[in-house]
């Protein structure tokens, strides 16, 4: 999807973190301190892990052991003032991360007076969060218990070799799923993955197809977002291509997907986020209709 080049963004939604410095010292799993497995209470995009190292081996999709905690390494910079317009969001990155947070925020916002809004944090590396001490390796995540959303947008280019096209709206649904898991927290259902966690009905999958069927909700209404005061639209109208990059996201990070390429057969016992098909079919439920109200995957009798 692409920002109106004159779009102004409101980097005030986001904040930098990570990296060695502020990752490796004083934090709960810091190089030479206490070290050792650090669970973590997380919600991911998806159930695998992004390399060796990383996750934990007790099966548990949310226990993570940080089993290497760099004390080195770049860091996010802080800064975002290169970040300013729609055309800043369209050119880099972490501008379009930020452009993104500002329309499913604003979003939200409107369609639910409870609405709260909650910062993401973009990093690299390592960083330490009210979870605990996570790593890119994990991939995008929310944390329930600070309320934010994590994101390296490093991942984006993982996202590729998954199989996700690249296109600007697969990586804009990355945060709108995170975004989703945000809204479950505060209406509460959230917890409902923790209690049921693993299987292919499990409360798990369909807290997370849920998430992804209000990014397709937001999709469907993010061309009419705007920030603040301002009286014209962030985003450009979608386009059919567009709504295919997102899929090929829903497609890359789904467990089947996942678990063909990681161990080389399919166990849906262990499924923690639904397969590709049933992904990409509630991400495709919340843009067709445009309505939360049908995103009740615990209704559904057939998730798909
Ligand atoms: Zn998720």
């Amino acid at each position: 999807m692409t920002f109106k080049e004159n779009a102004r963004l409101d980097t005030g939604q986001v904040r930098g973190g990570g990296g060695g410095r502020r990752g490796g010292g004083g934090g709960l799993a810091a190089g030479g301190g206490i070290g050792g497995i650090i669970v973590l209470v997380l919600y991911l995009l998806f159930g695998g892990s992004l390399g060796g190292g990383g996750t934990g081996s007790s099966g548990s999709p949310w226990n993570f052991g940080a089993s290497e905690v760099s004390t080195s390494g770049e860091g996010v910079s802080e800064d975002f003032s290169h970040c300013q317009t729609g055309a800043d969001a369209n050119e880099h990155q972490d501008c379009r991360v930020i452009g993104t947070v500002n329309s499913v925020q604003a979003f939200w916002t409107s369609a639910w007076s409870q609405y709260q809004p909650a910062q993401t944090v973009i990093f690299s590396g390592t960083v330490q969060t009210g979870c605990g001490t996570a790593n890119s390796q994990v991939g995008p995540f929310y944390c329930p218990l600070d309320s934010q959303v994590y994101i390296d947008v490093s991942f984006f280019d993982q996202l590729e070799q998954m199989g996700g096209d690249g296109g600007s709206l697969s990586q804009m649904y990355v945060v709108a799923h995170e975004y989703g898991h945000h809204v479950q927290n505060l209406n509460g259902v959230l917890g409902r993955a923790q209690q049921d966690p693993q299987g292919p009905e499990s409360g798990a999958v369909r807290v997370e197809l849920q998430a992804d069927c209000y990014a397709g909700v937001w999709v469907a209404h993010a061309d009419g977002t705007r920030l603040g005061q301002e009286d014209t639209a962030i985003l450009e109208p979608i386009t059919q291509d567009q709504i295919q990059s997102a899929l090929s996201a829903a497609e890359a990070v789904g467990d089947d997907r996942i678990q063909e390429q990681m161990q080389g057969r399919v166990t849906p016992e262990n499924w923690t986020h639904g397969s590709s098909e049933q992904r990409q079919k509630w991400f495709l439920t919340g843009y067709e209709t445009g309505d939360p109200n049908q995103c009740n995957t615990f209704a559904a009798e057939d998730l798909g």
